[in-house]
C-alpha cells in the first residue's frame, strides 16, 4: 500500500514493536522503509556559556552513540544507510519535515515512548499528528 514509510525510533525499548508495525505496513518490503532518530539540543535545557563546551562534546557524544545505535538497528533490518536518518531538533517538527522531504505516504510511531509521562504534555505523536501532510500511523506501546 506505503511506497515510502517513515520510521520514528526513539530507541527505547519499545522501538522494536514500532519497527515491527512498519515492516508489516510494507509488507516485509525494508526497501520502502527509512528510519529517523532526532536527537533534542542539550544546549536547550541548559543556556548558561559557562557549559558551552562540555554540552558541546556531549551534544556530539549524543549524536554519535544515536547514529551508531541506528546504524545497528538499519543493518539488522536491512535498511540502506542511505535511508537512515539522524537529526539534532525537536523530535515532532524534525519528523513531519524529513516525512515531507522524502515524500513519504506514511509515519509509523509509537503512542508513547521511553518518556510515558510525557503524554501529560502531549506525546510526540499527537505533535505530529499536527500539521502532517501524511497518514500517521500510531503503534501502541507500553505495559496497558
Ligand atoms: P514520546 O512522545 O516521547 O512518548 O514518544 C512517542 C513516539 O514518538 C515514540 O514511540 C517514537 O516513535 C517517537 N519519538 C519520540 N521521540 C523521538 C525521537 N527523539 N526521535 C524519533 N522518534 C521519536
Amino acid at each position: 500500500m506505503y511506497k515510502t514509510v517513515l520510521v520514528a525510533v526513539d530507541l527505547s525499548k519499545d522501538s522494536q514493536k514500532v519497527i515491527d508495525k512498519a515492516i508489516a505496513a510494507v509488507k516485509a518490503n525494508t526497501k520502502k522503509i527509512h528510519l529517523v532518530h532526532v536527537v533534542e539540543p542539550v544546549a536547550a535545557a541548559y543556556s548558561m556559556d559557562i557549559y558551552a563546551v562540555n554540552i558541546n562534546e556531549l551534544q556530539q557524544e549524543a549524536i554519535a552513540m544515536a547514529e551508531q545505535r541506528l546504524k545497528e538497528i538499519a543493518e539488522g533490518l536491512g535498511v540502506d544507510a542511505s535511508r537512515v536518518h539522524t537529526l539534532l531538533g525537536a523530535p515532532a517538527p524534525e519528523i513531519r519535515n524529513l516525512a515531507s522531504e522524502l515524500s513519504a505516504e506514511a509515519i509509523v510511531m509509537g503512542s508513547h515512548g521511553h518518556s510515558g509521562w510525557k503524554i501529560l504534555l502531549g506525546s510526540t505523536a499527537t505533535k505530529v499528528l499536527h500539521g502532517a501532510t501524511c497518514d500517521v500511523l500510531t503503534v501502541h506501546v507500553g505495559d496497558e
